[in-house]
Formats: C-alpha cells, structure tokens, sequence
C-alpha cells in the first residue's frame, strides 16, 4: 500500500477553475474576468518596454549567476524601499527581497509567528483568498474585521473602525496599502486618517500589502500614501509586502520585497538579524534576474520614467473601462445603481453580482468571473465591454 494512500484529492482552485472553463469554451464572445494578471486592449498579456529594456541592459552585462545574499540584492531592496516608503525613514527600514508579495507574506507571517506575543492577524472581510491559507500556515491564527458593505458596494468604515477597536490591544492588522482585492473599495484619505488614528490608540501593529502600487491611481507616491502616513507618524509598528508583479509585470519573475520598519537604526540591525535568521532555512536566498531587471527600471534615468509612465498607462486603462461598463450599463437602461463600478479602483471590481447571475453569465454569455461576482477589469477592453453590458444587464433584469 502507498505511504500517502489516506492522502484525500483536494479542492481545485477557484480561479484556475474559472481559466479552465473559459479555455473549454469555443464561443467566439467568451470573455475571462477572473485574470489577475493585466491585459492590452487586445486582451493580451503585457511586457513593459521599460522592463524589456533593463532585461536587454542586464542580458548585455552578461553577469555570473552566483547566489545572492540572504536578503537579496542590495540595489534592488533599497530602490525598493525607496518607492515604497519615499526617501523618509529608510534608515529605520529593515528589508529582504521576496519571491513575490506572496513570498513577502510568508516571511512577515513567519516573523510574527515568532516575535508577535498574540500570534492572530486580522484580514479585511473579504479579503485577497490566499491571505489565510498563507497566515495559517506560518502558525497565525487568522481573524476578520469588517470592511466590505454590500449594501453600498463600498467602505463600511464605521464596522471596520469598531471591529479594529475591540480587538485586543497591540493587535496585527492586515491592510490592503490600494487597490483592495477582491473588492476594488479604497478607504479615502480622511477615512486612512481615521483608520490610522484608530490603530495607533489601540496600539496595533499595521501590515501593510502593497501589490498595486501605482495601479490604483496611477502615482506610484498617492497609492503609498496611506503607508506613508503611519511610517512618518511612527507609533504604530509597520511591517510591509512589496510585489512587483503587477506594477511591473514581473509575475513569473516573482520579484517582492518584505520589510519591517523599526523604531530607530538600531533596531532596524536587530531586525534584519532576525529576518535572514528567518529567510535562511526557508529558502536560503532569492532568485536573482527579476530583481537585477526591477533594480535596472528603478535605478536607471531613463527607464524610470518611462515606466512610471506605463503605470499610469495601465492604470488609466483600467480605469477608462470601468467608466466604458457602466455608462453602458446605464445607456441600457438598467435600473440598478452601477456607481460603485466607477468609485472603485485597481485591478479588480466587485460587482454584486450574485453567484446565480455570475452562473448564468457563464452558462448563456461565455463571460467568466468568480461566484463572489469579482471582476477582474484587465479583463475588459474597448472590443468586448459593450457585449459585456449587455450580458450584465440581461442577468441583472
Ligand atoms: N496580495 C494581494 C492583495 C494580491 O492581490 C496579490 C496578487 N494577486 C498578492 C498579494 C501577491 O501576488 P504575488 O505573489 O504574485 O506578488
């Protein structure tokens, strides 16, 4: 008998169950809205020119392929920090390459794990699906807080605010940095005062997950304001995923930084001791071409702006797609209230479609998207939005 036969088959994945069904489907108008990755207009996967460029850098420097150090590669982890936090506090700034921000997640879990006395963190409800599965494998229990309200299809501030207060004191809060997945809700900027206020008097500590950074608005330094503003405040612990992926594209390079800030220098060394101590038998070093490519885009004169400028592309195309679905949902004539379509932001919407409706959507219009009725607006283009309205509309009569 085999040593794993009490081994069960477990679940598929949601969404690669959804890539599946779309890819079966032979209709001309099928359309896949759970992507998480970006797409053209033309619906295709996108390669960054500044990004192609700094590859073509690196290739032409035909560097040797010796491992990095534990934390990574220096000129990498400290542009990185540096778009991340702005040129303030980095010297309290303890931070280590990632593999990716899921990997950045796995290594603060892992340090909360074994520095934090409480060992639970607190995820928005909803929050992005691997945040528990990764929380509770690093040993965390995982907990929520109210965010999400489905009568508005936007912030529930008051019940977030009132949940954060009556966790126990110096409490870990996950907060999405922007463009919240799956919801696409953002707090504003007096609602991030409020929050912050909030975390500070309970003295919580704030992890912050940045995987959007410039996607949201489109500015790379408005869409990390948020995090900015509890670093400069320092009072209240800050710990941060930084990805790559989307802001640059970098997906399967799974290029991240993880980073914990401390009270001063001192206890930045103490931290980063702690860190590699941590990073060492996980995986002993990090992969070392995506962030010689992301440290080239960061670092070099030219490319750097011209990739700020293909955030903003990609962020404006986004956003120029929402605006396209619901002015033709309302053209339609529908009588629902599609404003939360336009109020969200980043890569994702959520729609509050009902899963019956995001069943039909498949069944009769080929237009893939998760059961929670998360659009991914990647998905989108000038092509296929009208189809999609109208697909959208027939469900929601
Ligand atoms: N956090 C959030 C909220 C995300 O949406 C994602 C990507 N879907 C990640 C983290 C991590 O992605 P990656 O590991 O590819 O950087």
């Amino acid at each position: 008998m085999s040593a794993w036969a009490q081994v069960e088959m477990g679940p598929p994945d949601a969404i690669l169950g959804i890539t599946e069904a779309y890819k079966r489907d032979a209709d001309a108008r099928k359309i896949n809205l759970g992507v998480g990755a970006y797409r053209t207009d033309a619906g295709k996967p996108y390669v960054l020119n500044s990004v192609a460029q700094a590859e073509q850098s690196v290739l032409q420097q035909s560097l040797d392929k010796e491992y990095l150090p534990i934390t990574g590669l220096a000129k990498f982890t400290s542009a990185a920090a540096s778009l991340a936090y702005g040129t303030q506090s980095l010297e309290r700034v303890a931070v280590t390459q990632s593999i990716s921000g899921t990997g950045a997640l796995r290594i603060g879990g892992a340090f909360l794990e074994r520095f934090h006395a409480g060992k639970a963190i607190y995820v928005p409800g909803p929050t992005w699906g691997n945040h528990g599965a990764v929380f509770r494998d690093c040993g965390l229990k995982v907990g929520q807080y109210r965010y999400f309200d489905a009568q508005t299809n936007g912030l529930n501030l008051g019940a977030m605010l009132e949940d954060i207060r009556a966790l126990p004191r110096g409490s870990l809060v996950l907060l999405h940095a922007c463009a919240h997945n799956p919801t696409g809700v953002d707090p504003t900027a007096p609602q991030w005062a409020e929050i912050q206020k909030t975390v500070e008097e309970c003295e919580h500590v704030a992890f912050f997950d940045m995987a959007y950074q410039g996607f949201a608005s489109g500015d790379v330094d408005r869409d990390a304001s948020a995090l900015r503003s509890f670093v400069a405040a320092n009072k209240a612990p800050v710990l941060l995923a930084q990805s790559f992926a989307k802001n640059m594209g970098l997906y399967g390079e799974r290029v991240g930084t993880f980073s914990v800030v401390g009270a001063d220098a001192a206890e930045r060394d103490r931290l980063l001791s702690q860190v590699k101590i941590l990073v060492r038998p996980m995986y002993s070093n990090p992969p070392v071409h995506g962030a010689r490519i992301a440290a080239e885009v960061l670092t070099d004169a030219a490319l750097r702006p011209m990739w700020l400028g293909e955030v903003k592309d990609m962020a404006d195309r986004i956003i120029r797609m929402r605006a396209a679905l619901r002015t033709q949902l309302e053209e339609l004539g529908s009588t629902k209230k599609w404003n939360h379509i336009t109020d969200q932001i980043g890569m994702f919407c959520y729609t509050g479609l009902t899963p019956a409706q995001v069943d039909r959507l498949a069944s009769e219009f080929h237009i893939y998207l998760t059961r929670d009725g998360r659009v991914s607006i990647a998905g989108i283009t000038t092509g296929n939005v009208q189809y999609l309205a109208e697909s959208i509309h027939k469900v929601t009569k």
